[in-house]
C-alpha cells in the first residue's frame, strides 16, 4: 500500500474518508518531535537565532494574552503572562546561553535542556504554587524549540480551507481543528481504525493515512489534491490532474443531491423491517450533521471528546450544557450519550494516565470510571439533570462483567439521590451497555437482564476478538471486522438481547459497511449508528432490501 508512484509528486495511501478535494497545504509537525544535539562551530549565530527565537515567542504569548483576556477575563489569560515573565528569567536564559557557548551545541538542544532542568527543579520545590511553575517552563522551552525550528502556530482564524498534511495526528490535536478549515487530511502514519480516522469520518473530511510523504520537502501553501475514495495524494499536481479533481467533485456533488430524495422517508426494507438509523457524534455542532442529514436519533456521543479539546476537566455545568443542547437540537429524538471512554489513544495530559505497556488493554472507560467514582459521579449528575430535556439514554463503555453493571447502578442511584436532596431537577434515563469485549458476549445473556439495551462497538470487539491492536498500523491488513468469530458474536449478543426483551444496535464503523447491511438486518439488528454522512446512503441501501 505504502508505494510512491511514478511521476515525481503523486503518492498513495490508504483510503480512509471518501472524497475528493484541491487545495493548499498545511503542514502540521509533531510537537514532540525529539530535538537532537548537534555541535556548532558558531556559537554566535545559535544566540543571535535564539534571541530572535525568543522575541517571537513574546510576540505570540502577548497575542494569546490579548485573545484569552477577551474569551475568559483577566483571571484566565493571567498564564500567558507568567509565561512571558519566564521569558524575561535572567537564570533561565542565562542557562541557556551558556550552554550554547560553552558546549558549542545548537540553540533548540540547548533550550530544551534548561527547560528539563528548571522544570525538575520546581517540581521539586516545597512551595506548591512554584511546584505548579514546572509545566510552564516546559511550555515555554517547547515554544522557544518550535520557534526555533520555524515551526509556525496554526492560526486557525487567518488560515485559508487547506489540506492538512503531518507525520500523525492524534484525536485530541483532530478535535482542535476548526472542521470548516480542512478540505482533506493526509498523513504519513496512522490506523484506520484510529479514533483520529473515526474523526475524519464523523467529520465528513477526505482522509487518506499512510502516505510516504517526506514532510521536509513539503511547503505550506503548495497545491495538491487528494482523492480520499483512491488514496491518491498529488503535491503540485499539472493541470489535467485538477481538471479530473474538478469533475469529480461535480460528480459527487451530484450523487449527494440524489441522495437528498431519502430525506422524510422511513428506514425500512421493502418487506417492512424497521430499522432505528441514528448517527455517531463528538460534539454539539456534529448534532448539527446528524439533523441536516436526517439522522433519526443519536446512536453513539462519545462524551470523551468533550475531555479532549481542553487543559482541564470539563465542569458539571459545562457538560449539562453540552448534553442539553443536543438533547434540544434533536427534538424529542432518542440520543444516546456513552459515559467518558477516555485511554488508549484518546489521552488528555491533565488525566495524568502514565505510560502503560498495553494501553488498549488498559486502563480505560468505565475502568477509569470506576476507579475514579469523583469523576464519573460529576459526569453522571450532568447526564441525570440533562436527561429531563428529552428522550436520553445513557451508555457505559468496555463492560466485561454484571459486577460491573451493578456497580454503576448504584453509584447512579446514588447521585439521583443526592440532587433529589438539592431539589435539582432531573431523572434516571434508558441505561445500556457497550457490546464491545469478548467477556460482554459471551456473558451477554446474563447482561440483558441488567440493562435496557446492547450497543456493539465492533471497533473494539474486533480488536479483542482477533487479538489485533486497533491502533497498530502494521496488522491492518489482519484487522478483519468481517471476520467469523466477530459476525457470531454480533449474532450471538443480538439473539440473547431479544431473549430477554431488549434492542440491540451497532455503532462501530461496521454499521456503516453496506455489504454487511443484509446480514444486519437478518440477524435482527435494530438500529444502526453511524458516521452522519453516512446516514443517507445507508437508508438508500436498507430501503433497498
Ligand atoms: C467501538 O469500539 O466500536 C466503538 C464504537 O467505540 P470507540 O470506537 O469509540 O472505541
Ligand atoms: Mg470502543
Amino acid at each position: 500500500m505504502k508505494r510512491r508512484c511514478t511521476g515525481l509528486r503523486k503518492y498513495m495511501g490508504k483510503p480512509i474518508g471518501k472524497g475528493i478535494r484541491s487545495g493548499p497545504v498545511a503542514v502540521i509537525r509533531d510537537a514532540n518531535e525529539p530535538v537532537k544535539r548537534k555541535r556548532t562551530d558558531n556559537s554566535q549565530e545559535e544566540a543571535e537565532r535564539l534571541k530572535t527565537a525568543c522575541e517571537e515567542s513574546k510576540k505570540q504569548l502577548e497575542k494569546l494574552y490579548q485573545k484569552a483576556v477577551k474569551e475568559a477575563g483577566e483571571a484566565g489569560a493571567a498564564i500567558f503572562k507568567i509565561h512571558q515573565m519566564l521569558l524575561e528569567d535572567g537564570s533561565y536564559l542565562s542557562a541557556i546561553y551558556n550552554q550554547i557557548e560553552t558546549e558549542h551545541v545548537n540553540a533548540e538542544y540547548a533550550a530544551a535542556a534548561a527547560g528539563d532542568a528548571f522544570s525538575e527543579r520546581f517540581a521539586g520545590m516545597d512551595d506548591e504554587y512554584m511546584r505548579a511553575r514546572a509545566a510552564d517552563i516546559k511550555d515555554i522551552s517547547n515554544r522557544l524549540v518550535r520557534n526555533l525550528r520555524g515551526q509556525k502556530e496554526m492560526d486557525w482564524e487567518a488560515m485559508e480551507p487547506s489540506i492538512i498534511i503531518a507525520d500523525d495526528l492524534s484525536p485530541s490535536e483532530t478535535i482542535q481543528m476548526d472542521k470548516d478549515k480542512i478540505l482533506a487530511f493526509v498523513t504519513v502514519h496512522g490506523s484506520a481504525n484510529s479514533h483520529t480516522a473515526i474523526l475524519a469520518r464523523m467529520m465528513n473530511i477526505p482522509a487518506v493515512i499512510g502516505v510516504p510523504l517526506e514532510l521536509d520537502s513539503v511547503r505550506n501553501g503548495m497545491p495538491a489534491v487528494v482523492n480520499g475514495t483512491t488514496g491518491e495524494v498529488f503535491l503540485e499536481p499539472e493541470e489535467e490532474i485538477c481538471r479530473q479533481a474538478q469533475a469529480r467533485m461535480e460528480e459527487e456533488e451530484e450523487g449527494s443531491c440524489l441522495l437528498q430524495e431519502q430525506k422524510g422517508k422511513e428506514t425500512v426494507t421493502t418487506y417492512g423491517k424497521k430499522i432505528h438509523l441514528y448517527a455517531n457524534i463528538g460534539g454539539v455542532k456534529d448534532a448539527g450533521s446528524a439533523l441536516e442529514n436526517d439522522a433519526e436519533g443519536i446512536g453513539l456521543f462519545r462524551s470523551e471528546f468533550l475531555y479532549l479539546d481542553r487543559t482541564d476537566f470539563p465542569t458539571e455545568e459545562e457538560q449539562f450544557q453540552a448534553y442539553k443542547q443536543v438533547l434540544q437540537m434533536m427534538a424529542g429524538k432518542k440520543v444516546i450519550i456513552r459515559t467518558l471512554d477516555m485511554g488508549a489513544d484518546k489521552k488528555a495530559d491533565y488525566f495524568n494516565l502514565g505510560k502503560e505497556e498495553n494501553p488498549a488493554l488498559g486502563y480505560r472507560g468505565i475502568r477509569i470510571c470506576l476507579k475514579q467514582p469523583e469523576l464519573f459521579k460529576t459526569q453522571l449528575r450532568a447526564l441525570l439533570r440533562a436527561a429531563v430535556f428529552g428522550d436520553l439514554a445513557i451508555m457505559y463503555p468496555m463492560i466485561i462483567s454484571v459486577e460491573e453493571v451493578k456497580k454503576i447502578h448504584e453509584i447512579v442511584e446514588g447521585v439521583k439521590a443526592e440532587l433529589d436532596e438539592r431539589e435539582i431537577p432531573c431523572k434516571i434515563p434508558e441505561q445500556g451497555i457497550m457490546i464491545e469485549t469478548p467477556a460482554a458476549v459471551m456473558i451477554s445473556d446474563e447482561l440483558a437482564g441488567s440493562v435496557d439495551f446492547f450497543s456493539i462497538g465492533t471497533n473494539d470487539l474486533t480488536q479483542y476478538t482477533l487479538a489485533i491492536d486497533r491502533q497498530n498500523e502494521k496488522l491492518e491488513d489482519f484487522y478483519d471486522p468481517h471476520h467469523k468469530a466477530v459476525l457470531k458474536m454480533i449474532r450471538m449478543a443480538v439473539e440473547n438481547a431479544h431473549k430477554a426483551g431488549k434492542w440491540a444496535g451497532i455503532c462501530g464503523e461496521l454499521a456503516a459497511d453496506p455489504e454487511l447491511t443484509e446480514t444486519f438486518v437478518n440477524m435482527g439488528v435494530d438500529e444502526l449508528s453511524v458516521a452522519p454522512a453516512m446516514v443517507l446512503k445507508l437508508r438508500k441501501r436498507i430501503r433497498e432490501l
